[in-house]
């Protein structure tokens, strides 16, 4: 579904390198964990997969079932199916909630050929699926994200990614800040959209996140290529014994 091929990126205001040969594919129905140390290049690979300026790929490929997405506006990108949801979530002051959603469902369908969704039909799902993460109608009414607690906007991007119905989620540190029974609902809301026709990419600094949602394959990243892949008993040593091991690898 996922594929990329030896991605080299740069920052483009400096001369410096921070992805190296990246090598990963992602299949549909798999959950492909990237755990890495600090600065080892992890945010900096969803950033370009989602499109955002300051970046320049010197080399290497990324596609989505065939398609280039680097040559994607960011737009594009997601009415092709990418989902990124990030530490950081924007806050949107004078746009409801629930508006918002409804414009995005909406946007993506129009880009996708699909009839826009009826008012009855879009209140019908949003609810079903807010519920399930224990979202309340006041916070789908409130402007997005603002004056949302870290876990309430994490549960929030949780309900996007739902709505949206992406082919390839991308989480970066969705756990960071959590406590943990936020994470725990943040973790079934993820599992709930595990799917045969849908792939996930996690990443995260610590083990626990995984412990929930539970990866088919983790990968270590290291100052911006991949040095181990394995099954989620990588991920266990790594919380045993931190990153020191992977470090020497490279
Ligand atoms: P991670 O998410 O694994 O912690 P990042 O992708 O955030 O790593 O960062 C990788 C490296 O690139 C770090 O050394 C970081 O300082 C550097 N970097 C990323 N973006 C920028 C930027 N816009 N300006 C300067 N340095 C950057
Ligand atoms: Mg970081
Ligand atoms: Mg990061």
């Amino acid at each position: 579904m996922l594929e990329i091929k030896n991605l080299h990126v740069k920052l483009e205001e400096e001369d410096k390198a921070i992805l190296k040969g990246v090598d990963l594919t992602v299949e549909a129905g798999k959950v492909h964990a990237i755990m890495g140390p600090n600065g080892s290049g992890k945010s900096t690979l969803s950033y370009v997969l989602s499109g955002r300026d300051g970046y320049e790929v010197t080399d290497g490929s990324a596609t989505l079932e065939g398609e280039d997405v680097l040559g994607l506006e960011p737009e594009e990108r997601a009415a092709a199916g990418l989902f990124l949801a990030f530490q950081y979530p924007v806050e949107i002051p004078g746009v409801g909630n629930m508006t918002f959603l409804r414009s995005a469902v909406n946007a993506q369908r129009k880009a996708r050929g699909q009839e826009e969704m009826s008012s009855s039909d879009f209140l019908k799902e949003i609810r079903a699926k807010a519920k399930d993460l224990q979202i309340g109608q006041e916070m789908l009414k409130r402007p997005v994200n603002v004056g949302f607690s870290g876990g309430e906007k994490k549960r929030n991007e949780i309900l996007q990614m739902a709505m949206l119905e992406p082919r390839l989620c991308i989480l970066d540190e969705t756990d960071s800040g959590l406590d943990v029974d936020a994470m725990k609902l943040v973790a079934e809301g993820v599992n709930a959209l595990r799917s045969p026709d849908r792939g996930f990419l996690v990443i995260t600094h610590y083990q626990r996140l995984l412990d929930h949602i539970v990866p088919d394959v983790v990968h270590i990243m290291s100052n911006g290529r991949i040095v181990k892949t394995g099954g989620p008993e990588l991920a266990r040593e790594v919380e045993a014994n931190g990153y020191a091991d992977f470090k020497e690898t490279v």
